[in-house]
């Protein structure tokens, strides 16, 4: 039996609409709509996507999207006096920057210097993480958190259940295994240097893929009836490899055809459809869940403001 779907996108839209009459409510109070400072230095295309599709989030919401976009070989020190306004703003309540840098600057240098703790919408702040460690109320890093919301949202009980997370980065990984030990999860976490993944991965009732490799997640990794987190987003041009993922699936096929690539996972699709009990498909599962987990660090913050 294949498993349920987990729709990241039909859950986002709740948590969206959910927020709406936050909006509303801080805006009438303080007579001016919560905001978000977006700072995308250089012309990256995907992270311009990403930066367009959070400030349309923000239309959408009622929230004002600012945006501030220094060229890419910009110093630290003329970053530093572009984004003063910014950081003086007290009308601001939330601030971004959107990763990766230009090469030539230091993320450990510009990101604390730009977002103070109080204004930490992505959650990857020291003060954020800090407060995630002792489970303590602060923005939290978005994709888990909207995992999270998912899990909770699809009432899958996460207590007593043992999780397993691929992946130990301070955005995804370190995170989400925080967030499923408060929750009383059982939690084991692997990463590169983990002898026999396939095996730690095949004791989870529940599997969170977040590594960044194409499909690297296959049958032998995954325990029949496990919910299965998809988070990877690898984008594959090889005709070979797209038909071999995706030899069961015409649409996806016929979507390859059309675009010259297709957004992959970390688990092979259809191994995660015929052995979980549910999982996020990519694109379409955890996804939409990370701009919308954005939207609520922002209204959260604007509230505690
Ligand atoms: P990082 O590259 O920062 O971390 C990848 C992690 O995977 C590392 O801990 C690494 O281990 C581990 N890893 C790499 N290769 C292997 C391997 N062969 N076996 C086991 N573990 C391995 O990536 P991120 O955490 O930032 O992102 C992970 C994926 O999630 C990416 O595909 C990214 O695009 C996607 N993503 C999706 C989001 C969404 O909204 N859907 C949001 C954020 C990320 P080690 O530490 O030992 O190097």
């Amino acid at each position: 039996m294949a498993g349920v779907v987990l729709d990241g996108k039909k859950v986002s839209q709740e948590i969206l609409a959910e927020l709406k009459p936050r909006v509303k409510e801080i805006t009438k109070r303080r007579g001016r709509a919560p905001c978000l400072a977006v700072i995308l230095i250089g012309d990256n295309p995907a992270s311009q996507i990403y930066v367009r599709n959070k400030i349309k989030a923000c239309q959408e919401l009622g929230i004002r999207g600012v945006e501030l976009k220094p060229p890419g070989n910009i110093s630290t020190d003329d970053l530093f006096e572009a984004v003063d306004p910014i950081i003086k703003d007290k009308s601001i309540d939330a601030i971004l920057v959107q990763m990766p840098l230009p090469k030539q600057l230091r993320a450990e240098e510009v990101i604390p210097y730009i977002v103070d703790p109080f204004r930490d919408v992505d959650g990857f702040g020291i003060h954020s993480l800090g407060s995630l460690v002792v489970n303590r109320f602060a923005p939290r890093a978005c994709t888990p958190a909207g995992i999270m919301q998912l899990l909770h949202r699809s009432k899958i009980p996460v207590a007593d259940k043992h999780a397993v997370v691929v992946g130990r980065s301070d955005i995804v990984g370190k995170p989400m295994a925080l967030m499923l030990l408060h929750e009383n999860a059982t939690v084991t976490i692997c990463h590169s240097q983990t002898r026999n993944l396939a095996e730690e991965c095949r004791r989870a009732d529940i599997l969170v893929a977040a590594i960044g490799k194409t499909a690297l997640i296959t049958r032998d990794f995954i325990k029949p009836g496990a919910v299965v987190i998809d988070v990877g987003m690898n984008r594959v041009s090889d005709r070979a490899q797209v038909q071999a993922l995706f030899a069961h699936d015409a649409a996806r096929l016929a979507a390859y055809e059309k675009n010259g690539s297709a957004l992959v996972g970390d688990v092979e699709p259809l191994a995660m459809q015929e052995l979980s009990s549910a999982y996020t498909p990519v694109p379409g599962g955890v996804g939409p869940l990370t701009i919308a987990m954005l939207m609520v660090n922002t209204v959260d913050l604007a509230e505690m403001h």
